[in-house]
């Protein structure tokens, strides 16, 4: 059965702009008669108690979900099987060793790459732009005796070797495009993405495709902070089932517009009473079903019960603007 998720970061509580996220994600499936999931993606950064506290308040916003919540600490031998998958099908190197910084790969990506189409040159001209922090390949093609003597000094990361597994010549560049609901077709450029960090923590990108890819789920929807991860993820999922010899899923993508600071910046708790708890504490009148009556009118739809929105619910028809949030 296909399936819509929501996959929150247990990092905090959840604000207004991810409750109103979750309850578009909660509308797209339940209009479409798709299974709804929750995913904790709790990889990283989190926080204890925060997963119990997102559940509650996202059921005190009138949310359901189908099963039990999945969480992502508990699926790694998957994403050791992702990797496994990808070299069996294309090489060891497939999924390469790279020991480069942060500070490494901002230097690398500075240095001018003249004649490369995918430069900050091909601005203008229609082409996908290289994304921030793109990967230029340093670590690709290190000999076994570079590796080792690196590895005594730093921890590897694990990439992937996008030209090798999309049939490149080595050092091409992928491009793959999302179809988003709401933004249109979105074409980026693949580079060669993280797929474990060199903490040891399986990096978000993997984790997302392999997690949607094992739970059936064919509709993401998330913030708009996201869009630029689609196409990476789009690729990567295609790049993975072909590894398996299963056919990849027409993923529909609703990355819904963020809600934003009274000064135009993404909403946080610094931004005064965001939160579920916050709110009743300043004016006990603010009730959950009262907070999700203001987020369903933020989004063009008629205050009440979720269950009653969901039949009239069209994707299409949501604002394609941030929502500027002073106050409820
Ligand atoms: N965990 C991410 C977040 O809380 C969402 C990731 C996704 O939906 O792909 O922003």
């Amino acid at each position: 059965m296909p399936a819509g998720r929501y996959a929150p970061s247990p990092t905090g509580t959840l604000h207004l702009g991810n409750l109103r996220t979750a309850i578009v994600a909660w509308l797209a499936a339940r209009a479409t008669g798709r299974t709804f999931l929750l995913r904790i993606e709790d990889l990283d950064r989190v926080r204890s108690g925060a997963e119990a506290g997102q559940l509650a308040d996202l059921a005190a916003v009138g949310l359901d979900w189908d099963g039990e919540p999945v969480r992502q600490s508990e699926r790694t031998a998957r994403y050791e099987e992702a990797v496994a998958a990808l070299r069996a099908a294309h090489g060891a190197d497939a999924v390469y060793e790279c020991f480069c910084s942060r500070k490494d790969i901002a230097a690398a990506s500075s240095a001018p790459q003249t004649g490369d189409p995918a430069d900050g040159d091909a601005r203008g001209t229609g082409a996908p732009l290289r994304p921030p922090g793109f990967y230029p390949g340093t670590c690709r093609g290190l000999t076994e005796a570079e590796r080792a003597a690196r590895r005594a000094v730093r921890p590897a990361a694990l990439r992937i070797d996008a030209a090798r597994v999309a049939g490149l010549p080595a050092g091409g560049t992928p491009t793959a495009t999302a179809g988003d609901v709401l933004h249109g077709e979105v074409t980026g450029l693949v580079d060669d993405l993280v797929l474990r960090r060199n903490d040891g923590a399986w990096a978000y990108n993997l984790a997302v495709v392999v997690d949607d890819l094992a739970q059936g789920v064919d509709q993401v929807v998330r913030g708009d902070d996201l869009l630029d991860s689609a196409p990476r993820q789009r690729w990567l999922a295609a790049a993975l089932c072909a590894a398996r010899g299963e056919p990849a899923p027409q993923t529909t993508y609703l990355h819904v517009p963020l809600v934003l600071n009274a000064e135009g910046r993404r909403l946080a708790k610094r931004d005064g009473a965001v939160t579920l708890e916050d709110l009743a504490a300043q004016d006990p009148a603010w009730t959950p079903e009262r907070v999700r009556d203001r987020l369903l009118e933020s989004l063009g739809l008629p205050a009440g019960p979720l269950a009653a929105a969901a039949p009239a619910f069209d994707p299409a028809a949501l604002p394609r603007d941030p929502w500027v949030f002073t106050g409820l």
